[in-house]
């Protein structure tokens, strides 16, 4: 089995849309600090088919999956809510005790890390970062197809 990492903002949470949706996005001191907005985390809407995608992952028998996700350290109520979030949008059996919060996405060892941000260790992770967004793995379609996936 091969295992394999999944961040969340921005690969199957939408923080963009959170963050610009929030009232007080725009008002000091959120400014800059997005991360530190009040429940900004608890009600983010999925990314485009990636909740059916880390399904077909959750699935699959040659997948060991897992979240890997940073939570901010002045926003304690971020790690809770990240914890609620993956329960809300996942089946309890398959993502139960899947959720990593780190800093040091690096210290993990595992096949693939599904990124969209170099920070926070995920540029030096030992495995292979694919990096969401970014030319090669533009959406879910292109990370599932360079996975041999087939949907
Ligand atoms: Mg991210």
């Amino acid at each position: 089995m091969k295992i394999i990492y999944i961040d969340l903002d921005g690969v199957v949470a939408d923080f963009e849309k959170g963050r610009k949706n929030h009232p007080l996005s725009s008002i000091t001191p959120y400014i800059g600090r997005p991360d530190k907005l009040p429940g900004v985390y608890e009600d983010l809407e999925p990314i485009p088919d990636a909740i059916a995608s880390v399904n077909i992952l959750l699935n699959h028998k040659d997948f060991d999956v897992y979240f890997l996700s940073t939570a901010p350290w002045d926003n304690p109520e971020a790690w809770m809510h990240k914890r609620l979030w993956v329960a809300k949008y996942f089946n309890e059996k398959l993502i139960r005790k899947r959720l990593i919060l780190s800093h040091h996405k690096h210290l993990l060892i595992g096949d693939y890390l599904i990124d969209d941000r170099r920070f926070n260790g995920a540029s030096e992770f030992k495995g292979e970062w694919l990096h969401f967004g970014s030319e090669n793995f533009r959406n879910w379609g292109e990370i599932l197809n360079y996975l041999k996936i087939k949907t």
